[in-house]
């Protein structure tokens, strides 16, 4: 196919490069003028999406996306498939395929997990939201640059269902922490905590695979100093798209409300800014109640 992929980030970069090691043409645009190995570089987003198969964007915010959809839409060909892999509010994402729509160009919004690390090995998880025929279009690209890919229903879906996601895991991991802080205080063993609670009816992602206590468990950031990882500003990211959702939907979600706003404090008042988001366990052992 020919691609067009748009914003060659962390993320962006090896999807690219993986795309084009599989043997497509992909013609890429960054504003940083980044260079990606297998795919050409030109100077603008419309011409990067010029004439392609399939366009691809991976960018940083909602406000962003709108703003590279407004000046590629012109620039594509009708039946062609634009395809967002960023993580954006569910507002900019139903607006943007909208505008497709008019064009059209089949919209698809497929936030991933998986993280740099995914990116690169290709073993991303893809949230869809769109129509079936464009999710039919781009499924064998998303078995190039992930393992699954997960059809969610129309456009905003794939975008929901990501924060939706990321709402219960940024939850879990401040439970989990603080959990680990007070087992601490009580003088319980973190290795006969993490024994019990991975095989009881505490367990969870944020226990079982991405233990934040260092040398318990399987190897997580936390063996690493807590580089990210999951950084706790992506985390935060995630969380205030998931509450801006809630607000529009009039959701009650106190408990996402209240891990917005503790990471918040974390990253912008405290040291959490470049850690990743389970070195919240420093963060409790130091505190007490007050
Ligand atoms: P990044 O900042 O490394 O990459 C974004 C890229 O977009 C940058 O290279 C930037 O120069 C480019 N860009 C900005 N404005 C542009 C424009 N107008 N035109 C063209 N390029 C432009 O970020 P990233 O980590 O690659 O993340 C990208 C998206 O993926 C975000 O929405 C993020 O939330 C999501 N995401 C990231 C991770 C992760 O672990 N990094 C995991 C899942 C999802």
């Amino acid at each position: 196919m020919n691609i067009g992929f748009i914003g060659l980030g962390n993320m962006g970069g090896p999807m690219a490069a993986n795309l084009a090691k599989a043997g497509h043409v992909v013609t890429g645009f960054d504003t940083a003028e980044v260079a990606v190995e297998g795919v050409q570089a030109v100077g603008s987003a419309a011409e990067a999406a010029t004439d392609q198969d399939i366009v691809i964007t991976m960018l940083p915010n909602g406000a962003i996306l709108r703003a590279v959809t407004a000046e590629i839409i012109p620039a594509m060909r009708p039946g062609a498939v634009f395809l967002d892999c960023s993580t954006v509010d569910v507002d900019s994402a139903r607006s943007v395929a909208e505008e497709a729509d008019k064009a059209d160009i089949l919209p698809l919004d497929a936030p991933v997990s998986g993280g740099v690390g995914g990116a690169q090995g290709g073993t991303l998880t893809f949230m869809v939201g769109g129509n079936e025929a464009a999710f039919m279009k781009a499924q064998p690209l998303f078995e190039i640059m992930g393992q699954k890919a997960v059809h969610c229903g129309p456009s905003g879906n794939g975008q929901a269902a990501k924060i939706c996601n990321n709402m219960i895991l940024g939850v879990t991991m401040i439970a989990t922490c603080e959990a680990f802080a007070l087992a601490d205080k009580l003088g319980l063993d973190r290795q006969a905590m993490f024994d019990v609670v991975s095989t009881s009816s505490g367990y969870s992602w944020s226990m079982n695979a991405y233990c934040p206590a260092p040398g318990v468990g399987p190897k997580s950031p936390a063996d690493n100093g807590y580089q990210p990882g999951f950084a706790a500003d992506l985390m935060l990211k995630d969380l205030r798209l998931s509450q801006q959702a809630a607000e529009g939907a009039d959701a009650d979600t106190p408990m996402g409300r209240a891990a917005a706003d503790l990471y918040a404090r974390f990253v912008e008042e405290e040291d959490g800014a470049g850690r990743d988001f389970s070195a919240m366990l420093p963060r409790f052992e130091k505190r007490g109640r007050g």
